[in-house]
């Protein structure tokens, strides 16, 4: 899945947001969908670590945790 960078225009926070072609985008901060994606920056600058605990999770859940490298799943 794609990884996009977004700016919520109602709260005026930008997000990372894993994409499948079908999502709509929608602001974790506000559930806002007024997001305009951010082109390249987020993705060149790598995903946060809230990010990648919440894919660490969801992983976790849908079993597949061999998605994430060694430092990854270690955590702290
Ligand atoms: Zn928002």
């Amino acid at each position: 899945m794609p990884l996009y960078g977004y700016h919520c225009a109602d709260c005026d926070k930008d997000s990372e947001l894993l994409m499948r072609a079908s999502d709509v985008a929608v602001c974790p901060h506000c559930g806002s969908q007024k997001m305009d994606r951010l082109m390249s920056r987020t993705v060149a600058e790598g995903p946060s670590k809230g990010i990648i605990k919440s894919w660490r999770a969801q992983a976790s859940r849908e079993g597949h945790m061999s998605n994430f490298n060694k430092s990854e799943r270690g955590g702290s």
